[in-house]
């Protein structure tokens, strides 16, 4: 067997370990697993595409080339992974979808540049050639700007507020229009300038598609971007004619579809709304309303609530995980489960910045996994709780969500924290959450406001706490 049908035969033993190794990550337990068959099958990948290119490319400067640019690259990529707060992982992985958006764009241009790709072709496959080139390109570009607008939005470097251009959904559909009718154009004769005007219009869909989407959407734009990449990276695995690429673009394009199509079920979201850019959102009517004034709490009056409480809920958010409070938090439970109280923990699916953010900290400090209940599992518990703690959630507990139809987060199913009987918010300040709204919840009568770091307060929260409970012993 030639070496090159031994990588022939390694990409289908790649393929195979990548559906394996998605089928392991849809579930707590085998994720570790369905991780460890990516990695093995990304290094047999890695292997049999040095060999398929030394084959092609026997020369000394390809072979420095490919081991500069893997060394280059897997630097970065160690060093990134090493230093990246899990807090900064959605926007990381947002700039690295950009750079397969940005792949796909050159990919494509070589296509049509390089004869070499293209000279022995006639006829139809000419025209498949130019199709894939003209496609990949599209799909590159609106990837690179789309995740660029995303990875400026997460990174709170640009506001989360959706843009709200007049005819926006015009201007989606004339470059849609634009582009269909290009392409059959570039297929019967492939001129430059068409690949010039559709590179354009693509960055400024890709730019205007996500900065339309509001902050409450953004997860949803963030696994969708995730399967632009993927159609991307296929588009390219077609114009290499690189068999390997084309499955994994393809799985990572439709499992991304599906994510995105599963995550706006359950934030009530319409697919299409979200993929034509917030097609038919309109402005807010909420803001500028007088909410009138919140009350505030001082930590022992925390802890005489807590101590008088026989059922606890806890709601974590965002700024659990940036004040890194999970672990007091964690504490906190333990201690008030030895005293015999029921706490829960009630986790929203977009709770912080990724899906599983909330369980991933909370499994970090050891809290048993059944006490910690998604969205519908515990929504209907809340009225008959005591004390329901909210550490650094916003957006997940407004209830604008449920009462307001014309706030920004309408419809998205928020846990109902405020039916309980006493609300302690822990949080800096009146700020709004990452959906850039104002939160009613802080207003209500029985909501007190517990400002400063998550984790300071929780601490001192557990002190008072214990030391109450050294006294009565
Ligand atoms: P939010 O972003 O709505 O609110 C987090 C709150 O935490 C802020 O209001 C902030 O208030 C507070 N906070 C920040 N730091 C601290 C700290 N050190 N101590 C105490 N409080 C702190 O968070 P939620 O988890 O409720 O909602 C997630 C939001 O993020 C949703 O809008 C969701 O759509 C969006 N999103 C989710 C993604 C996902 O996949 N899960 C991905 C991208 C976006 P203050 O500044 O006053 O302290």
């Amino acid at each position: 067997m030639s070496l090159v049908t031994a990588a022939n035969a390694a990409y289908l033993v790649a393929a195979l370990l990548f559906i394996l190794s998605l089928a392991g990550l849809s579930k707590h337990e085998t994720a570790r697993r369905g991780l460890s068959f990516g990695i093995f099958g990304m290094g047999i990948a890695l292997i049999a595409t040095v060999v398929l290119v030394l084959d092609h490319q026997p020369a000394p400067i390809g072979i420095i080339l490919m081991v500069v640019a893997v060394g280059v690259g897997a630097g970065i990529g160690l060093m990134r992974a090493r230093s990246v707060q899990m807090t900064e992982m959605p926007e990381l992985i947002a700039l690295l979808h950009s750079f397969v958006g940005l792949a796909a764009v050159l990919v494509g241009w070589n296509g049509y540049l390089d004869p070499e790709l293209h000279g022995e072709l006639e006829g139809s496959l000419l025209g498949i050639h130019y199709a894939e080139v003209f496609i990949g390109v599209f799909i590159g570009a609106v990837t690179l700007t789309g995740s660029i607008v995303a990875y400026l939005k997460l990174s709170a470097k640009m506001k989360s507020a959706p843009l709200v251009l007049p005819g926006k959904n015009l201007i989606n559909v004339a470059i849609l229009v634009a582009f269909v009718v290009l392409t059959v154009w570039f297929i019967i004769s492939p001129a430059l300038w068409m690949l010039v005007v559709v590179t354009i219009l693509a960055l400024v869909l890709g730019w205007h598609l996500v900065a339309s989407i509001g902050g409450g959407d953004m997860p949803v734009v963030v696994s969708m971007l995730n399967s632009y990449s993927g159609w991307a990276a296929a588009a390219t695995g077609f114009l290499l004619g690189n068999d390997l690429l084309i499955v994994t673009g393809a799985l990572v394009g439709s499992s991304g579809a599906y994510l995105s199509y599963i995550m706006c079920k359950a934030m009530n979201r319409s697919f299409i709304s979200v993929i034509m850019g917030g097609f038919g959102i309109e402005a807010s009517s909420g803001e500028g309303k007088d909410h009138g004034e919140h009350t505030e709490i001082d930590v022992d009056a925390a802890a005489e609530i807590l101590a008088n409480a026989s059922s606890v809920i806890i709601a974590p958010g965002y700024g659990m995980a940036v004040a890194q409070a999970q672990y007091p938090v964690a504490d906190l439970t333990q201690t008030l489960r030895d005293r015999g109280v029921d706490v829960r923990f009630a986790v929203h699916p977009v709770a912080g910045r990724l899906p599983g953010h909330m369980n991933v900290l909370l499994a970090e400090a050891k809290v048993p996994y059944d006490i910690v209940l998604e969205l519908d599992e515990i929504n209907d518990d809340f009225a008959d709780t005591d004390v329901v703690l909210v550490i650094g959630a916003n957006d997940t507990v407004n209830p604008d969500a449920a009462e307001d139809p014309g706030s920004p987060i309408a419809g998205m199913p928020v846990l109902h924290v405020w039916e309980a009987e006493n609300v302690i918010v822990f949080k800096r300040s009146m700020a709004a959450g990452y959906a850039g709204v104002q939160n009613p919840l802080f207003f209500r009568a029985n909501s007190d406001m517990l400002f400063g770091d998550a984790k300071d307060r929780v601490g001192e929260i557990l002190t008072a706490v214990r030391e109450r409970q050294g006294a009565n012993a």
